[in-house]
């Protein structure tokens, strides 16, 4: 995969990159930035936190060399992993927010769908 490297994304300073930037390693680390690059705050520190959870033992520390993000925000994102969705703070609806459910639409003045294709044949 090649790409253009925008002003504004961050050069990972890591040896692997500074001694070979062509190599996959650095190729990893240059779209693990563009895309972090692509996400506001809560974005970045969530998808950072994720990929440290996929990763093993020193993976805060050696995310937080390759983006630029700060230790604590990256275990800080953690904590927010592990928070149940309905509790998270990145919620987007509230709870019982959004659309009704499609049973409860349905009011008796409009026909069913098979009573709406039943009229269209004739039958
Ligand atoms: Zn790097």
């Amino acid at each position: 995969m090649s790409r253009t490297v925008h002003r504004g994304i961050r050069q990972c300073p890591c040896q692997d990159c500074r001694e070979s930037p062509k190599s996959a390693t650095a190729e990893q680390h240059q779209t693990i930035n563009w895309v972090v690059a692509s996400f506001d705050e809560k974005g970045r520190r969530l998808f950072v936190a994720y990929l440290a959870s996929q990763s093993g033992r020193g993976a805060i520390e050696h995310l937080a060399q390759i983006t630029g993000m700060s230790p604590n925000t990256i275990r800080r994102g953690l904590a927010d992993l592990k928070q149940p969705l309905e509790d998270s703070p990145y919620r987007v609806r509230q709870p019982g927010g959004g659309r009704k459910p499609v049973e409860k639409k349905r009011s008796g003045r409009h026909p069913g769908f098979g009573e709406s294709v039943a009229r269209c044949y004739g039958r």
